[in-house]
């Protein structure tokens, strides 16, 4: 296995305040990671730190080149997707508007239409809104769209928080049978931070479990959901 991501020693801060505390954990290419952990332990951060949007100490390399003093907005063009909690569309754009805006850092104009024809057939509702605002969207609907235009740019790596946050179950399963398609057809690598831990281990490789600002149980989503602390903290069962 090529490791795509390697996080090592991960320090982050707000001001005077750390949050993150010598956090290592990777990404496999093509693997499918989960992060879990309580409200405020600091996994957003996490996400946030790999793509230089808070203050980070150690390293954060993307295979093997080194992201810590790469400035945010760098990111995309490195092959990093970022769709953030709350997700991070343009309201004021129309669907395929938004598709569009998602492929600019691409140099391959010619395939972006019928990649945006993709994002329709792999998001069917997509595709009947294409011409409606994102703004008028339905909270899952504006999900979609913000995977749809986060895999726009062809990323090597997908960082996904919270993707399930405020939808309906049938929406959230819709969404991460999604996400394992993506994976096992198309090999896309994924970085995932979840509180719904049942439906993410299902489709995860690994996990990480994040506990104030430190990772403290690592392993694959069996070994995870078979730990009884796991079970307790966030299968609840
Ligand atoms: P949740 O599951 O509730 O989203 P999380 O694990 O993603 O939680 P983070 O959002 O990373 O947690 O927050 C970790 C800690 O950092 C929390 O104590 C939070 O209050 C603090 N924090 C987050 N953002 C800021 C900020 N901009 N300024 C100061 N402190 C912050």
């Amino acid at each position: 296995m090529t490791t795509m991501l390697e996080v090592t020693g991960l320090d982050a801060s707000y001001g005077p305040v750390q949050v993150l505390r010598g956090v290592d954990l990777h990404v496999d290419e093509a693997e499918v990671v989960v992060l879990l952990g309580a409200n405020g332990a600091g996994k957003t951060t996490t996400i946030r730190a790999i793509c230089q949007m808070v203050d980070t100490k150690g390293s954060v390399t993307l295979g093997g080149a080194e992201l810590v003093g790469t400035r945010p907005e760098k990111m995309a063009g490195l092959g990093i997707a970022h769709v953030p909690q709350g997700r991070g569309t343009f309201p004021e754009l129309t669907v395929d508007e938004n598709l569009q805006v998602g492929a600019f850092v691409r140099k391959d104009r010619a395939h972006v239409r019928g990649d945006i024809e993709r994002s329709y057939m792999l998001f069917p509702r997509l595709g009947e809104r294409r011409t409606q605002l994102a703004g008028s969207l339905s909270g899952g609907e504006q999900q979609m769209l913000a995977v749809a235009r986060a895999l726009m740019s062809r990323p090597r790596l997908l960082l996904l928080d919270e993707p399930s946050l405020g939808l309906a179950p049938l929406i959230i399963q819709g969404l991460f049978a999604r996400f394992n398609e993506l994976n096992r057809e198309e090999g896309v690598t994924m970085l995932i931070v979840e509180q719904n831990a049942n439906l993410a281990l299902d489709i995860a490789d690994r996990a990480y479990v994040l506990e104030a600002g430190r990772i403290v149980l690592s392993g694959s989503a069996a070994e995870l959901r078979s730990n009884d602390a796991v079970r307790r903290a966030y299968l609840g069962f």
